[in-house]
């Protein structure tokens, strides 16, 4: 048996979107046939968007299915053809490297010790420059699961006239999102995230904004999307984002997760949980012990049945720097022991009970050397 304590990075596909994609392949077609085949895998995309439409309170004409999270957040930023990019210091690299790429003047807003956005410093850059700006700020963190100031982002934007997306690819089906209220003119979504398959996601737009596709062919997607759907992807997409929406986890994660953290400070006092006592996301905890490596406690817990990330841990799997924890100005040896543990719709107290017992071994062992 084993602790899977990963969803940050892919969440285990649900059984519900697994017997959606069974469907979606048996049934085969082409969305964009006229016969009856090509009208069912029409009906399993239509179905698809309205459920993950749902998920965030938007409405379904406003979705855009595309290859994943970091696809949608390239559409968004390359899309939008502004002359500047505001982002984050602590956005996922999918943000970071294409606002690098994307031709425009690209500004990074740091964050507070704490790892929420400076929105003072965001507001200085927004009213330095009065060109067409785009503001890309995450719902919430990938690697410590803060929850970013998004309302008052919105506030700024709109007083400096600039657009606003958000990667809400950790953010969604983790904590509940309306759309309406929210006010961004874009939004990023995951399937890997949510429990659907990898290789599928989505950008929400609002009405009447216009994109400039990445992907040039077909009419699909109307227009913003060129290439025969991923239908199979979709249909699990759809149905992960149903469930998710569904069966609201946040608050049972809320009590694993407190679980996991009072049990990380009895066996180690000198822990620290970054973001605690933040908003967070309810499934994630991002903590270091001092004097243990991440690379030692992820090998660790590994080979007694738990998976968890380094924080730091890169798209290659090696062990790097964090730039968000470097943001945050966290100490460059305290950064290296950042581990990430992320819970979801799979978890169960088990679960946390061996994690608790795996770093209580570790944690007694290095004691042992040390003394
Ligand atoms: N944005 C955030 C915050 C993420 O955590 C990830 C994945 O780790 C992505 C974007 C990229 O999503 P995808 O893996 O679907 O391309």
């Amino acid at each position: 048996m084993r602790s899977y304590l990963d969803h940050n990075a892919t969440s285990p596909l649900r059984p519900e979107a697994r017997a959606a994609m069974i469907a979606a392949l048996d049934a085969g077609g082409n969305a964009s046939s006229v016969h009856r085949e090509g009208q069912l895998a029409r009906s399993v995309v239509e179905t698809a968007r309205a459920q993950v439409a749902a998920l965030v309170g938007a409405s379904a004409d406003m979705v855009t299915f595309t290859s994943g999270g970091t696809e949608a957040n390239a559409l968004a930023l390359k899309g939008a053809g502004v002359e500047r990019l505001v982002i984050s210091a602590i956005e996922h690299p999918s943000v970071i490297e294409t606002a690098r790429a994307a031709g425009a003047e690209v500004h990074v807003a740091p964050v507070t010790a704490e790892g929420v956005l400076d929105l003072d410093r965001l507001d200085r850059v927004l009213a330095r420059d009065k060109r067409r700006c785009l503001v890309s700020v995450m719902m919430a963190n990938n690697e410590t699961g803060i929850v970013q100031p998004l309302a008052q982002v919105v506030e700024l934007a709109r007083q400096h006239q600039a657009l606003v997306h958000t990667d809400a690819v950790q953010g969604a089906g983790k904590t509940p999102i309306a759309w309406p209220i929210l006010g961004v003119d874009m939004m990023s979504l995951s399937g890997h995230k949510l429990g659907a398959a990898q290789g599928v996601g989505a950008l929400v737009a609002r009405d009447g904004l216009t994109l400039t596709p990445l992907i040039e062919g077909g009419g699909q997607e109307k227009k913003r999307r060129a290439g025969t759907e991923n239908i199979c992807g979709i249909a699990g997409f759809g149905a992960a984002a149903d469930a998710a929406r569904v069966r609201d986890e946040a608050a049972r994660l809320t009590v694993l997760r407190d679980r996991f953290e009072a049990g990380l400070v009895d066996l180690a006092p000198d822990a620290v949980i970054f973001g605690a006592g933040l908003e967070r996301l309810a499934n994630t905890s991002c903590f270091a012990v001092p004097g243990l490596t991440a690379q030692l406690l992820v090998i660790a817990l590994d080979l007694d049945g738990v998976a968890v990330s380094s924080g730091s841990a890169c798209s290659s799997g090696k062990v790097g720097r964090s730039h968000v924890l470097q943001a945050m100005g966290v100490a460059q040896d305290l950064a290296a022991g950042a581990i990430r543990v992320s819970l979801g719709w799979s978890t169960r107290e088990v679960d946390i009970e061996r994690a608790l017992a795996a770093l209580k071994t570790v944690i007694e062992r290095s004691a042992r050397r040390a003394a």
